[in-house]
């Protein structure tokens, strides 16, 4: 499919996505009501609701009470949009588009909370076990293993080190895919680079680091 078209359907997810990600932060239903303005609350036109056109066509501002609208609704849509170019460049198989979704999501909702809903974790395990099974020639035996080691890590992790929630699942869940060389890969890409975005503009202490463990896999999906 043409690389426009995908973008255009990857900012409109983007949008969606953002929408459930903020009405569930604040218990609303997804449904009701209609989508509105944070500040003056009337509700927005179909013309409001345009990905990445609308934020721009309007500078970045309500249509009706001109309040600043949050620039995290046009970013999201860049990187779903981008994630859809991706797609139509290097043809990954559903299952791992699915993934490299579900990551980006989890990715977004770390940022905003430093934690992330165990309902998404588990999908994305089911999406990679899966995978793991049917096209990595998954060995029954060794998944059990990793289940088993996943289980040991995250019951020190708990006692110890406390490393941020949900970081250990998705490591474990994207391993599935990319093996233990490209966790170790992986690692190294994503500790540097959370490392140098801490240094440059991280004013909290803790920083949400499944953010860089997709940029990690988008690396290894890509490059190795
Ligand atoms: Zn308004």
């Amino acid at each position: 499919m043409n690389s426009i078209i995908l973008f255009v359907i990857g900012t409109a997810l983007g949008s969606f996505i953002s929408l459930v990600i903020q009405r569930a932060n604040r218990s609303e239903s997804i449904i009701f009501p209609r989508s509105h303005c944070d500040q003056c609350r009337t509700p927005l036109k179909p013309v409001d609701l345009i990905p990445i056109v609308s934020y721009l066509s309007l500078k970045g501002r309500c249509r009706y009470c001109k309040s600043v609208i949050n620039r995290e609704l046009i970013t999201n849509e860049f990187i779903f949009g981008g994630a859809f170019i991706l797609q139509s460049y290097f043809n990954f198989n559903w299952l791992i588009f699915i993934s490299i979704l579900i990551l980006i999501t989890l990715s977004i909702i770390d940022n905003q909370k430093l934690t992330v809903p165990t309902i998404l974790i588990i999908i994305l395990l089911i999406i990679n076990v899966t995978h793991y099974l049917i096209f990595n020639g998954g060995n029954l035996i060794l998944l059990i293993i990793l289940l088993g080691a996943y289980l040991v890590v995250q019951s020190l992790n708990y006692f110890t080190i406390k490393i941020g929630c949900g970081d250990i699942d998705v490591l474990f869940i994207v391993g599935l895919i990319i093996g233990f060389s490209g966790i170790l890969t992986l690692l190294m890409l994503a500790t540097t680079t959370a490392l140098i975005y801490a240094w440059l503009f991280a004013k909290q202490k803790r920083i949400a680091f499944i953010p860089f463990i997709t940029i990690g896999y988008l690396f290894n999906l890509i490059f190795m």
